[in-house]
């Protein structure tokens, strides 16, 4: 038998306990939902397990979580029946914190209390919230599969280190035991636990259970009976038809499959049937997690089968472009024992990417066109957060691109202003008469792009031209030659074709000092052999004497920088 031992915390859990004490004190019940929550992903871990293996189950087959309380011992717990831990478990999953994008979260922290509570919660928190009100954690654990003997006791005061030793477990899973800080008392009453669990754990899909307590006569007080009460639904709130779920359920749904705290954008839920047939709740979230840029990010799609959970991080379920889209599909063709191989090759599958894709742009285009200023001013937000990221789906889904292009917000020489707001139907109502094309300029910054010496003649005609400086855009313009019947072209390559933006007189006089300059022209061309392939005279420019211009064909200064940069 395995003697106690005790343990170091990983700086980064110490850090973010110290912060979450402090930070999130005033709405400190949340504990409660993350536990719950941790509680009924175990359970889905098990149910997933048991698809192959039915012997974890033993003779217990009744998933449920089960909140108690002892009033003289100053203590809660949370029972569940999952898959529970193993000692490595256990040591690893609550020691150190191995969330993607851990590394990003700390650099942000600022030590300003408020602004640091912001970022919490958008990391999640997690069984480290325990700590809010408790000053000591018990968790006793065993995994399915493993004897009695082989449970585990992990303790800690939530400070340095925590110490972990072998028990005897009869029954398989988890129990965490909160030994409440002083002054938490108002936690000690089933009132107070059942309220917060209707509150923020009512879409659970497994039984959240109580004890029942009755009034007694003789007693004068009330008795805690041996018989149990359901207190959330206890179904798969995706499963749950529209009209009997609230903004709040939906909401607090939202904040347990995304581990964020703040509320969604917007969301869509839907049944699908016909050919494939498949419950879809997607939502988009509110701000950009940390590690949207990182490749090897978990998607944020959980699937389920026949209600059963299968997996996070389907990422075969939506396209790379929406891959901050968080939420749940659930289908009804997949088998239960389907892989992440079978996914990437399934028919079903590719059905749902597509129909998820188009319900995804449906919701996006509902807040894009809408007139109600909250929905703009929602749309605004996403554009903010994930913009740049919906700009790849430009060159990575051919069949939407047109929906998507409607979707692009972009900087011009309109309100010359850096905020992205632009839309390329805008731009078309603002066309001059006689322009035939919509004309941009990329650069590394707004700056350089507004200050742009291609936009001389351009300002002087009064013509719009979009201000490109997301380090995509380049790539993505690639992609996006042309717009309902306009051509989309870079100001800064090639010659310069105004078409009929140009009138009769300015032709001619342009013909004029294209011949009175013939020889300079030749001279510099002779002078500059080595360095410049072609020298023109040219009327883009008003103010500058020369400026350097990209062939049509060629990659631009700004990608030919780029890719210096990138090391190619
Ligand atoms: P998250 O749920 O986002 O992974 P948490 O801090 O809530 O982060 O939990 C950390 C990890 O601890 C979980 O991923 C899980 O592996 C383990 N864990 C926590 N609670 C339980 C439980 N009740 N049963 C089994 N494992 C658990
Ligand atoms: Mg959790």
């Amino acid at each position: 038998v395995a003697e106690k031992e005790t343990l170091g915390f990983q700086a980064e859990v110490k850090q973010l306990l110290q912060l979450m004490i402090h930070s999130l004190y005033s709405n400190k019940e949340i504990f409660l939902r993350e536990l719950i929550s941790n509680a009924s992903d175990a359970s889905d871990k098990l149910r997933f397990e048991a698809i192959n293996n039915d012997a974890l189950y033993g003779n217990d087959h009744e998933l449920k979580i089960k909140v108690t309380f002892d009033k003289a011992a100053r203590t809660i717990t949370i029972s569940d029946n999952g898959i529970g831990m193993s000692r490595d478990e256990a040591v690893s999953h609550l020691g150190t914190i191995a969330k993607s994008g851990t590394k990003e979260f700390f650099g942000k922290l600022s030590g300003d209390q408020q602004a640091d509570a912001a970022l919490i919660g958008q990391f999640g928190v997690g069984f480290y919230s325990g700590f809010i009100v408790a000053d000591r954690i018990t968790v006793e654990t065993r995994r399915a599969g493993l004897d009695a003997a082989e449970g585990v006791r992990w303790e800690s005061a939530g400070e340095g280190d925590f110490s972990v030793e072998q028990i005897d477990k009869p029954n398989r899973g988890t129990d965490i035991i909160l030994h409440l800080r002083e002054g938490e008392d108002e936690f000690l009453s089933s009132w107070k636990l059942k309220s917060i669990i209707r509150k923020y754990s009512d879409h659970i899909s497994i039984p959240i259970q109580m004890q029942k307590e009755e009034w007694d006569e003789e007693k004068k007080e009330t008795v805690v009976k041996d018989e149990w009460e359901t207190i959330n639904q206890a179904s798969a709130l995706w499963a749950r038809s529209k009209s009997e779920i609230t903004p709040e359920q939906y909401e607090e749904f939202y904040k347990h499959v995304s581990h964020d705290f703040s509320a969604p954008l917007t969301y869509t839920h839907n049944r699908v049937e016909g050919r494939s047939e498949y419950t879809q709740l997607l939502y988009v979230p509110s701000h950009a997690p940390f590690d949207l840029w990182d490749r090897n990010k978990r998607g944020g799609i959980k699937l389920y089968v026949k209600r059963v959970f299968i997996m996070d991080d389907a990422e075969q379920l939506m396209p790379t472009y929406l891959r901050f889209i968080k939420g749940v599909i659930d289908s009804n063709d997949l088998p239960l024992n389907v892989s992440r191989e079978i996914l990437q090759e399934s028919r079903d599958v590719r059905a749902i990417r597509e129909g998820s894709t188009k319900r995804v742009l449906g919701m996006l285009e509902d807040l894009a066109n809408a007139e109600e200023q909250d929905k703009k001013d929602k749309y605004t937000t996403f554009w903010q957060e994930f913009g740049q990221v919906l700009k790849e789906g430009i060159g990575e889904d051919a069949t939407n691109k047109d929906r998507i292009a409607k979707l692009l917000r972009f900087a011009s020489t309109h309100g010359d202003s850096d905020a992205q707001t632009v839309s390329l139907a805008d731009y078309m109502g603002r066309m001059k008469e006689g322009q035939d094309k919509i004309y941009y300029v990329t650069a590394d910054t707004f700056q350089a792009a507004k200050n742009s010496p291609h936009l001389e003649i351009f300002r002087k005609k009064g013509v719009e031209v979009l201000l490109l400086t997301d380090r995509v855009d380049e790539w993505m313009v690639s992609f996006l030659t042309e717009f309902e019947g306009k051509e989309l072209v870079s100001i800064a390559k090639g010659g310069l074709d105004l078409g009929k933006l140009e009138d009769e007189a300015e032709k001619q006089e342009h013909e004029k000092t294209e011949s009175d300059y013939k020889d300079l022209v030749e001279k510099m061309k002779t002078a500059l052999a080595d360095k410049a392939k072609d020298v023109r005279v040219t009327f883009r420019l008003t103010d500058s004497p020369a400026c350097l211009v990209a062939d049509e064909n060629e990659l631009s200064g700004h990608l030919v920088r780029m890719l210096k940069a990138a090391g190619q």
